[in-house]
């Protein structure tokens, strides 16, 4: 009874636990900070108490001085800016941890610096692993090479080697990773996907999107001890930079069974929402049910699919012609083709009640989305589903509306702008790019925004994201009023999309996404108060502690 009553208290705030004679104290406190809530009904505060692991006063210094008892641990925010931790609404979790431990060629300026450090990494790994991860980006290399297998053949011997670009849409492969793949000038492209090939027809390493998978198949999946690891060093990371939650999105099924096992330990830090792909989902409600696992720490829910490819494979699709490549307007995902069996699939998924987060970037693929949308509308009848487009990044000016009109989300992630900013325009030329990372037009036309990074195609740090979102300064230096301005957003709506935005996005918004008596007390403190500072300093604030469930989970010293 004891444990029930102390539930109720910490989840109303209302009554006393513990029997204090003076009332309820807390557990923790923080005081003498600008507490920044995004709740409208109380936007600023000086101070917060947090009792178990939800937050039961939001108030002055005094106000919240009064619920010190003597088990009450006290954080001077010391002038600092507190506000709801952050909520990225789009990562890949394992993915990203991995990459923490994997060779990083995304600064790699010269081919010969690609590689010089893949030659490295090769002497580091040991016999029959292989080398993986990567996150190159040719577009930084004089005249935009696409590297080959010959570039790194010389370097990785028998490792076998496949490292992505840092979309995730095309990779490299050696001759080694080629041949146990069994991928010659006799494979054919599969749909969805391309073999990139030389003259004489021989495959050249690059492999496109679906086409991935030829060689995907052949690597040896990690053990269950290389995954709690990686999922271990993604949390340290994710703590450190104030993310409190995240969505992960199609996670492999072993990857979220390592997350039960660390959830049921109480060992999570971060909050995960694991979003498993809707070609999986759709597979196993055909035998019947589902039910996914929920925990305050661990949801499974929704699907997530894939309607085109990215912009920088040159694989999104459009309704015209790459600018610079007027033969090509992109690719519709394998999973789209046929189409009827993709809009069977989401009706039947959305008749079990779960949410649709369908991946397009490409102006006709996002309008193809939005028909599916509204046809699973029309057969499953009208109810509160926030279906989401991840990245809604190259829109139709005419489809703003039906965002709208059939309250999608737009799960964006704004550090992409000022990355492929720098080269998007020579992309798709002037006219799409008025209407490309559209976040100011979104909100015009009263679109729920929930941010996020895409991690590890994008840093996970949030501050980055916000800065990019505000400044829209294209990383090489070179718009520094920003690109397309007019898509600029304002500090308080960034934070708001990193958080309330991003727990409507996952239905939690009840539970998260503000500082409000009642919610779960996941707070992050920062260094700096990004409406003080510069806009182009927002960048180098620094995460000074993070806490999640009303425990410090990260302290910086
Ligand atoms: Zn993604």
């Amino acid at each position: 009874m004891v444990g029930v009553a102390g539930v109720l208290c910490a989840a109303t705030g209302a009554v006393s636990c513990g029997g204090s004679p003076r009332g309820p104290s807390a557990d923790l406190i923080v005081v003498n900070a600008r507490v920044w809530t995004v709740d409208a009904a109380k936007p600023e505060a000086e101070a917060v108490a947090v009792r178990g692991d939800r937050i039961v006063e939001v108030g002055t210094r005094a106000e919240i001085e009064r619920m010190l008892g003597t088990t009450t641990r006290v954080v001077d925010g010391a002038g600092r800016f507190l506000m709801p931790g952050f909520n990225d609404a789009h990562i890949h979790l394992m993915t990203g941890g991995a990459q923490l431990d994997s060779v990083d060629l995304k600064d790699a300026a010269t081919p010969a610096e690609f590689a010089r450090r893949i030659g490295e990494r090769a002497r580091a790994t040991a016999r029959g692993e292989w080398i993986l991860g990567g996150n190159w980006d040719e577009q930084q290399w004089p005249g935009a090479p696409l590297p080959t297998r010959e570039l790194v053949d010389a370097v990785t011997s028998d490792t076998p080697t496949f490292v992505s670009r840092y979309d995730e849409h095309m990779s490299l492969a050696n001759s080694v990773a080629l041949r146990l793949a069994g991928v010659t000038a006799k494979t054919p492209d599969p749909p969805g996907g391309v073999i990139v090939r030389d003259a004489k027809g021989n495959p050249t390493g690059i492999l496109k999107d679906a086409a991935q998978s030829y060689v995907f198949k052949v690597i040896p999946p990690p053990t269950a001890e290389q995954r709690m690891r990686t999922l271990k060093r993604a949390l340290g990371h994710m703590a450190s930079l104030g993310v409190t939650s995240v969505q992960d999105m199609g996670p492999d099924p072993d990857d979220v069974a390592v997350y039960g096992t660390l959830a049921a330990k109480g060992e999570l830090t971060t909050r995960i929402r694991a979003v498993p792909a809707e070609v999986t989902l759709a597979k196993q409600l055909a035998g019947g049910p589902v039910r996914h696992p929920a925990s305050p720490f661990l949801q499974v829910s929704g699907a997530k699919g894939f309607a085109d490819g990215s912009l920088g494979s040159t694989t999104a699709l459009f309704f015209e012609p790459y600018t610079d490549a007027p033969g090509s307007r992109g690719l519709l995902a394998d999973e789209m083709q046929p189409l009827d069996e993709m809009r069977a699939r989401l009706v039947t998924i959305d008749k079990a009640g779960e949410q649709l987060c369908i991946h397009a970037i490409g102006d006709q693929a996002i309008s193809m989305v939005l028909d599916l949308f509204a046809d699973v509308e029309k057969t499953n009848g009208q109810r509160d589903r926030r279906p989401r487009i991840e990245h809604s990044q190259h829109v139709a000016p005419k489809d703003f509306d039906r965002y709208a009109r059939f309250g999608v989300i737009a799960s964006v992630q704004p550090y992409h702008a000022i990355d492929d900013g720098k080269w998007a325009e020579k992309r798709i030329g002037a006219e799409r790019a008025k209407t490309t990372y559209a976040f100011r037009s979104f909100l015009d036309h009263k679109v729920r925004l929930a941010f996020g990074t895409d991690w590890p195609v994008a840093p996970l740090d949030p501050l980055q994201a916000v800065y990019a979102a505000v400044t829209r300064a294209t990383l090489d230096g070179k718009q520094p009023g920003g690109w397309v301005p007019e898509q600029k957003v304002t500090v308080a709506q960034a934070l708001e999309a990193y958080t309330m935005g991003a727990a409507y996005a996952e239905f939690k918004e009840k539970d998260k996404g503000s500082i409000t008596a009642g919610k779960l007390a996941d707070l992050v403190l920062l260094s700096g108060d990004p409406f003080k500072v510069a806009p182009e300093a927002i960048r180098d604030l620094k995460v000074a502690m993070t806490m999640v469930a009303g425990k410090v989970v990260y302290e910086k010293h």
